[in-house]
Order: C-alpha cells, then sequence, then structure tokens
C-alpha cells in the first residue's frame, strides 16, 4: 500500500515548516521532499501508482507523543482494564495522540504486576485504531512521602532494583520510565545499578539542588512534571529545576493545560530550556474527555469541573486536557509554532530513545502524520 501526501506545508526533521510531499508505504515514511527536491522533473518512480492524500492548506505533522498520562474517557491504566486501555488509546489517537506512555501510580508490587501485565496482551493486538503504547511511566511508588502530591501515601516506598526488575519483566521489558525521589536512602544506588536499563526520571521529590545535581551527575535523565511535586526554584536554593537546567542530558516534563503552571512560567521555562529539552506532557486522568462529575486517580476520589481536577482537600489531581489540547496552549501562550510541535513530538520521543521510529517526519519512522489547518484544527489523523 503506497500513499503520497502531497501540497502540504511538512514538519521537516530540522523542525522546519516547508512545502513538500510525504511518501509512505505500508505504515512507513520511505520519502520526505521538500522545496528543491520537489521539482516536477523528479521521477515518480515506484510511486507512480500510489493512492494521493491532498494536504492543501494544512499542515504535515508528527503524531504527538505523550509520555505522561493516567488516563482518559472514564478509564484509568492503573484499572488493570485491558479494554480500557484500548478506549485510553482509541481515544488519544482521536486527538492526533500517535503515541503513548500508559502511566501508573503509586501502588504495592501485587498490584503494579497486573497492571503491567496489560501492555503484553494489547501490543499482541496492535490496531491502526489505537495510539502505539511506546512503553510505560512508572511514576510511582519510589517517591518522597513529603511530595506525593496526588499519588497516595500508603505505598509510598524507597526504590527497589529488584522489584523494578521483577515488574520490568512482567511488562515484557515496557517500562521507559521511573520516577524516583534521590534523596530517600538508598536511591542513589538504584540510579547506578539501573541507569542503563531504563530511563531515570526525578519526580515528588523534596531534593535540593546538591542532590538533583548529584543524581543528574549519576545518569538520571529526565524530571518528572518540572515544579510541580518539587521545591521552589529558588534563588539560594534552586533545588531539581535548577540542575536540571544545568546538566544538557536531561529532558524536562512540563504540564500545559495553563492550570498547573502559570502561562508566564511556561514562556520563560521555554527560554531557559531551549527548545531542545522541554516535553509538554498531558499528566491526564480518566475524566479527560468527559463530562464533570466525580472519578477516580489512583484510588483516591477526583472531582471534575471545567478545567479543573481536584482531590477533596483541594490538591490538583492529573490534568483533564488531552496533549493536542496543551500543544495548542504552548502556541496561545507565545511558544513559536515550530518550537511547540517538537515539545511534543521530537522531545518526547527523543526522551525515551525512541525517535527512530515516532516523533520525526523522516524515512524509516511510522507513518503516524497529522494534518493541522493553519488555525491548529486538527483535520485528519493517518
Ligand atoms: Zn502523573
Amino acid at each position: 500500500m503506497r500513499t503520497r501526501i502531497i501540497n502540504g506545508t511538512i514538519y521537516t526533521k530540522e523542525c522546519k515548516l516547508l512545502p513538500g510531499e510525504v511518501w509512505v508505504e505500508d505504515d512507513k515514511i520511505v520519502r520526505v521532499l521538500t522545496e528543491g527536491d520537489c521539482a516536477p522533473s523528479h521521477p515518480a518512480e515506484d510511486f507512480a501508482d500510489a493512492s494521493i492524500v491532498d494536504a492543501n492548506g494544512c499542515y504535515v505533522l508528527p503524531g504527538l507523543v505523550d509520555v505522561h498520562s493516567h488516563g482518559a474517557m472514564g478509564h484509568d491504566f492503573c484499572d488493570e482494564d485491558v479494554e480500557g486501555l484500548k478506549a485510553i488509546l482509541a481515544y488519544e489517537k482521536s486527538v492526533g495522540v500517535t503515541s503513548y506512555c500508559p502511566t501508573s501510580m503509586t501502588f504495592p508490587e501485587e498490584k503494579l504486576a497486573r497492571v503491567f501485565a496489560q501492555i503484553p496482551k494489547v501490543q499482541e493486538h496492535s490496531d491502526s485504531r489505537y495510539a502505539r503504547v511506546l512503553g510505560i511511566n512508572m511514576e510511582g511508588p519510589f517517591i518522597s512521602p513529603a511530595k506525593v502530591g496526588a499519588q497516595n501515601p500508603d505505598y509510598v516506598m524507597k526504590a527497589d532494583a529488584a522489584m523494578f526488575r521483577r515488574l520490568n519483566e512482567v511488562s515484557g521489558h515496557a517500562i521507559s520510565l521511573v520516577t524516583l525521589a534521590p534523596e530517600e536512602d538508598g536511591n542513589m544506588d538504584f540510579i547506578r545499578q539501573l541507569k542503563d536499563e531504563v530511563h531515570i526520571s526525578i519526580g515528588h521529590t523534596a531534593a535540593d539542588y546538591p542532590k538533583a545535581d548529584e543524581a543528574f551527575s549519576l545518569g538520571a535523565d529526565h524530571v518528572t512534571h518540572l515544579f510541580n511535586a518539587m521545591p521552589a526554584f529558588a534563588h539560594r536554593d534552586p533545588g531539581v529545576v535548577g540542575a536540571a537546567t544545568d546538566h544538557p542530558h536531561v529532558f524536562a516534563e512540563v504540564i500545559c493545560d495553563l492550570i498547573h503552571i502559570h502561562p508566564s512560567m511556561i514562556r520563560s521555562i521555554f527560554r531557559f530550556l531551549g527548545e531542545e529539552r522541554m516535553v509538554l506532557i498531558s499528566d491526564s486522568m480518566e475524566a479527560t474527555g468527559m463530562e464533570d462529575g466525580a472519578y477516580q486517580l489512583g484510588g483516591q476520589k477526583v472531582n471534575k469541573k471545567g478545567p479543573y481536577a481536584r482531590l477533596s482537600d483541594g490538591t490538583i489531581a492529573g490534568s483533564v486536557t488531552c496533549l493536542y489540547d496543551g500543544f495548542k496552549n504552548a502556541v496561545k501562550v507565545g511558544i513559536p509554532l515550530e518550537s511547540a510541535i517538537r515539545l511534543v513530538t521530537m522531545n518526547p520521543a527523543k526522551s525515551i530513545g525512541m525517535e527512530d521510529q515516532v516523533g520525526i517526519i523522516k524515512e524509516g519512522n511510522y507513518a503516524d502524520l497529522l494534518l493541522v489547518d493553519q488555525e491548529l484544527n486538527l483535520i485528519r489523523v493517518l
């Protein structure tokens, strides 16, 4: 099956929007032609009889990559319900998120083992109706009791390498990211032992600058929702935010629902991290895509009202904004369009080492493509 997507404005691997064509064979991109490459004299070769998708007036973007989301449409990854997980993946694809990391909450090992065992079942029936599962984001339980956010404090524990490896085995070696608080006893050892097996994310932490700096020096390379569930960025105590900024290999997640972080701070993060290292995430929970009402997150009751999801004590509990809307928010608050696209495609893919499969329109990658009009309305998911 060969397809040529013509007349569109392509988001290239150099992060530029240029007129061009994308050629697709089966589920892979086989050719990207922009500007000079598109001269009429260029032979169409074996694509002469390809089916045509006319992208006139549209941007052709990589499908979005959400590396941190708990659920949507009334379902949560931790429900242990494969059909529910498929409903989440179908919703994500419908809103332009073609790659997805189901994200777990703080639970005991037995429960996490049942949750993670869903992944091989979903991957075995991969289906074009669903977003691609890139891997699991394990957000708990190796976090700080002082910075649980909406995680359940009853199950917080010190990082345990043997437990991590057992869970990774059950998941079919699908864990891409694990969050930990480096200041907790023994957690630096976990980084030393596991840094080559999984991307280690610093988060839900009370770490000061020296602890965070040590964690990144040891090989942690990611931050779980920068600014949320960690000490503030203070001028004499810059904490995780300052340490992440100082280590150029570190990617930082940012929730862009404009509730977790003020628009001015979104712009500031963009300025001090640059467009290479900022990763927008949804951190969405099951009420995403649903009416206002009562829901749950990690076994705790959450009330959704408009754009807010809160525990009964008022703590913000995940977001109800999908990543596509987060992308539009980023543009709305002033991030240049070509950079904003990068923050939801290439950067999240790179942050978990998947950029040679998804997140970039280049030869060999999956042809997960979006047609988007000039007002950034999602027109079609290819
Ligand atoms: Zn989360």
